[in-house]
């Protein structure tokens, strides 16, 4: 039978090696029926060449065409699964639009407006840090114009977790405008503190607190669902966004921590179900999109805090975020365990501590605290200050004991002071120049790797979200244009094609229906400026004078005309500050008596008679003068009179 099997392959072998190729290219062993092994061992085929070619060619396994139709069935099974377009309703004429008016171009400042036909909603209202030249701002805030513009429309706003970069706006907006607030229960007893502390503690009646995994029907168009996340704050959500067009999955801020310290670990079980469902659109937190290895979880920054503890020989001076809620929760409990009083410094420190504690996110005996005026009162070795300032921010609790200025608390050279969190860019100097304080009193510095984790996604968690989402469209949000770039790579790599990603910047309106994703306008956006002195907007054209001033310094021009016969009464007075060195001074004021005596000689009909214009066009000429000669546009302040 074999040799027989084998004659007749031979005749088309073709025809028979066709349907079965992969089968027949890979022989081994294992696949080769007894049939192919018999026509090897057979004795007289090397008796003619053809034999012999034909020798070598082992015998197809026949195909089991049964299981080919279940290989098919399976391969449809995989499409059915990975292709979110199937679960879309394409014939569906229902859109929504996403207009970010924050957080995208840049880092913090999150807010976004989801838009229906005759409804909206806003997620998150945060704000951000100004540059160094914003001279004089403590805050930035969106511009909230084209909130101004569809406020009719607005029906709530959507909290997903407490950090300022997604609610540190919230009272500016609600001193102009308000709406019901829905997020969970951390989230808005921290704008609680806001609204008190910007004296609108009336507006905590427009709070709406959630449970987590069940929807809100929310106006007529929109049902959320809140699903627990973890980062870098207690009680962090990402969002399920339901309209007519389909769910949108609005991550927030997150990272997968598998063991996170209160055992709460990210829903990845809600976002598979609306993966399972078919999901419209990914919005996913870009923030970590370069980092290859996965995020740590906070609990592995627990043995570093541990061998701090055990080699401290005096006191302990922690320095944190104060909302990581969970960082200063593992340092107090292994300060505890060395049998340390924990004294906890610092207003904002203060607050989060006490408010985790009073909603029971957290637990600790009341006996472990002592005020910071006791702590002159204990031994060394049974300290722990917990404190602001790990970002060297000149105002904080730990920047004021490094300079001596602190009311109780005095570095020693005994003191071990542990920074445990990333410097913020932009702050390396600010952190360098403390570190060089405590250093100089004496104290040492522990700031290694090891003591803190991020709270942001890397590449890899990026891909599980991506995954277990199963998106149609994917905008990347929450960073920079080179880190949503960066996501939108890791999303092809994920099975999303490059179509169906679309990179936003702030103002851009993306409309998103189960048939496309398009850009359909720009809105107006930008930064309002604040003092945080007062918490008072400070107009841009301040700020823009505040910059010439610093940059390019001033020039005061003070004299008196003689009106009829358009000549100086008597010298003008020339003042400058951070233009000409003292010792020149008088020759810049000669310089600025020849430029209007000469721009008198040539003086414009009729312009004497407006002064406003005249010092106008005086300042053009000394501005092209100076621009001349000194390469700056200082602030130019010419003051004529005209007698
Ligand atoms: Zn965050």
């Amino acid at each position: 039978m074999a040799e027989e099997n084998q004659g007749t392959q031979t005749v088309n072998p073709q025809e028979n090696r066709k349907p079965n190729t992969n089968n027949n290219r890979k022989p081994n062993s294992s696949n080769r029926g007894p049939n192919a092994q018999g026509a090897e061992s057979k004795p007289n085929s090397n008796s003619n060449k053809n034999n012999n070619r034909n020798r070598n060619r082992r015998a197809p396994t026949p195909v089991d065409e049964n299981l080919k139709t279940f290989v098919a069935k399976n391969q449809e099974a995989h499409k059915q699964r990975l292709n979110p377009h199937y679960k879309l309703d394409l014939n569906s004429n229902a859109k929504i639009r996403i207009t970010p008016l924050g957080g995208l171009g840049e880092i913090g400042g999150n807010i976004t407006i989801f838009e229906t036909e005759k409804e909206a909603i806003l997620v998150d209202v945060g704000m951000s840090f100004p540059d160094e030249d914003m001279h004089g701002v403590d805050i930035l805030i969106p511009d909230f114009s084209y909130i101004r513009e569809i406020k009719h429309k607005i029906v709530a706003v959507i909290i997903t977790h407490a950090h300022e970069d997604h609610i540190g706006a919230m009272p500016y907006l609600y001193k102009e405008m308000q709406f019901p607030i829905y997020g969970t229960p951390l989230p808005l007893a921290m704008i609680g503190n806001k609204f008190d502390e910007h004296h609108i503690k009336e507006f905590r009646k427009y709070f709406n607190p959630i449970v987590k995994r069940e929807a809100y029907k929310i106006g007529n168009d929109f049902e959320i669902e809140w699903m627990h996340m973890t980062h870098s704050i207690i009680d962090s959500s990402s969002l399920a966004i339901t309209t007519a067009a389909g769910t949108v999955i609005h991550t927030g801020d997150f990272k997968i921590d598998y063991t996170p310290v209160d055992g709460y670990t990210a829903d990845l079980h809600r976002l598979a179900h609306y993966g399972e469902k078919g999901v419209l659109c990914l919005m996913s937190d870009s923030t970590n999109s370069y980092n290859t290895a996965p995020t740590g979880s906070e609990l592995s920054v627990g043995p570093a805090l541990d061998r701090v503890f055990a080699k401290a020989e005096g006191r302990v001076l922690l320095s944190t975020f104060s909302s990581n809620i969970h960082r200063v929760y593992q340092a107090i409990q292994y300060g505890v365990k060395y049998g340390r009083k924990v004294c906890v410094i610092g207003r904002s420190m203060e607050r989060n501590l006490e408010l985790a504690m009073q909603y029971d996110y957290i637990k600790f005996p009341k006996s472990i605290f002592v005020d910071a005026d006791e702590v002159a009162r204990l031994n060394d070795k049974e300290v722990l200050i917990v404190t602001t300032g790990s970002q060297g921010e000149p105002s904080s609790a730990l920047f004021r004991m490094s300079i001596g200025e602190h009311r109780h608390i005095k570095i020693k050279p005994t003191d071990l002071i542990v920074l445990s969190s990333r410097a913020i860019p932009g702050n390396e100097g600010s952190i360098s120049g403390m570190l060089n304080h405590l250093q100089r009193a004496g104290a040492g510095v522990v700031s290694e790797k090891d003591i803190h984790v991020s709270g942001h996604a890397s590449m890899e968690e990026q891909k599980l979200m991506l995954r277990l989402v199963n998106p149609k469209f994917f905008l990347p949000i929450h960073g920079e244009y080179n880190h949503v770039t960066k996501h939108k790579a890791t999303g092809m790599m994920c099975g999303v094609p490059e179509r169906n990603i679309l990179l936003m910047t702030d103002g851009e309106q993306i409309e998103v229906s189960p048939k496309y994703m398009r850009k359909v306008k720009t809105v107006k956006t930008g930064k309002t400026y604040i003092d945080n002195q007062n918490n008072h907007q400070i107009e841009d054209d301040i700020v823009l004078d505040r910059q010439k001033l610093a940059s390019d310094g001033i020039v005061m021009i003070v004299a008196q005309i003689d009106g009829q016969h358009s000549k100086m009464i008597a010298k003008p007075k020339v003042t400058t500050f951070g233009i000409v060195a003292d010792k020149q001074d008088k020759f810049f004021a000669k310089e600025m008596e020849d430029i209007l005596e000469h721009f008198l000689i040539n003086i414009k009909e009729g312009l004497i008679e407006n002064p406003r214009a005249l010092e106008n066009d005086l300042r053009q000429v000394v501005r092209k003068h100076i621009f001349r000669k000194m390469k700056k546009y200082p602030l130019i302040v010419p003051h004529v009179f005209i007698q």
